[in-house]
């Protein structure tokens, strides 16, 4: 295509790769900074039993307020993380994140049975994660069946055998492991078969679409047949409607995370959330 364009076009669309590539080392830059400077937040969203309506854990968003650009979306920064290997940082970030919330949830009083941390497979293709990770939350004093990681393939798995190993040892120190994003991007039907994983998220994109379209519906209810035909638990995220809540639950998804529950909030709205007697506290 870019053979075809006239010069013109041609320099315009060089152009617009510089800036392209300019603006992604500056994002690179500044996100190492703000990781050395605290400067990410972490937001959870409930994820709810779709039975009887009760929490069953919460999932950790990473945030990045930047304080010029404003916030920068998880989707392009995670991006950037991946591509310049500061993934590895972002998941540590995340990670004690999560394990101070935990402790400081405990010590409240607040009971949150869960935390799913979203983990980019780039994170795995360091030798020594499992081992890092299992130290940092045993030094935490938190159970480790407390953390769940929620798995994303933004690209073809690179080493399936070695990817493998790490998710099995992961999942041996006490770990749930659920794939998240299912039906969309690179996940396929043998990792179901192969991955020490209990559970599926439906991709949002189904969910959204099981409202107006006849096909995403009998996706949807074809994931959560299979699932159960695995034993697997199955997850619908991106549920904004309460018709949709109900439909989940008749079709016998598991749990529901979504705009009609409610959305990522900071720890301190998490509280008030669960709590709305502590609106005026502290
Ligand atoms: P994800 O793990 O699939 O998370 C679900 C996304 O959908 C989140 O977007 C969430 O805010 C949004 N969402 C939840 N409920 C609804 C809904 O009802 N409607 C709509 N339209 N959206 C909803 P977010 O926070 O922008 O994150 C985007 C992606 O970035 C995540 O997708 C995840 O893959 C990645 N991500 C976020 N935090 C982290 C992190 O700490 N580490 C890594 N590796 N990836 C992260
Ligand atoms: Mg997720
Ligand atoms: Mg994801
Ligand atoms: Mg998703």
């Amino acid at each position: 295509a870019v053979k075809e364009t006239g010069k013109a076009d041609f320099r315009f669309y060089e152009e617009g790769m510089l800036e392209r590539a300019r603006e992604r080392l500056a994002l690179t830059v500044e996100l190492r900074e703000a990781l050395q400077a605290g400067e990410l937040t972490v937001e959870y969203q409930p994820k709810r039993n779709l039975r009887d309506g009760t929490l069953a854990g919460v999932e950790a968003l990473a945030r990045w307020p930047h304080p010029v650009r404003g916030d920068v979306p998880p989707g392009v920064f995670v991006e950037i993380a991946e591509r310049s290997g500061l993934i590895h940082a972002l998941g540590e970030y995340v990670l004690r994140a999560v394990l101070n919330q935990l402790q400081a949830w405990d010590a409240a009083g607040t009971v949150v049975d869960y935390v799913a941390i979203n983990l980019s497979m780039h994170e795995l293709s360091r030798p020594a994660f499992v081992d890092t990770l299992h130290r940092a939350v045993r030094s935490y004093g938190v159970d480790p069946t407390r953390i769940r990681f929620e798995l994303t393939e933004s690209t073809a798995m690179r080493q399936p055998e070695e990817t493998m190993r790490q998710l099995v040892k992961l999942r041996s120190h006490g770990f749930d492991l659920l794939i998240d994003d299912f039906g969309a991007g690179y996940w396929n039907l043998s990792h179901l078969r192969e991955l020490p994983v209990g559970t599926i998220k439906i991709d949002q994109s189904f969910v959204r679409g099981s409202s107006s379209n006849l096909a995403d519906r009998e996706i949807t209810e074809a994931i959560v047949g299979l699932a159960k035909k695995l034993n697997m638990r199955t997850i619908a995220e991106g549920v904004e409607t309460e018709a949709q809540a109900e439909w989940l639950r008749d079709l016998g998804c598991d749990i529901g995370q979504g705009y009609f529950f409610a959305r990522p909030m900071s720890p301190d709205a998490f509280v008030r959330y669960l709590d709305p007697t502590m609106a005026y506290a502290s």
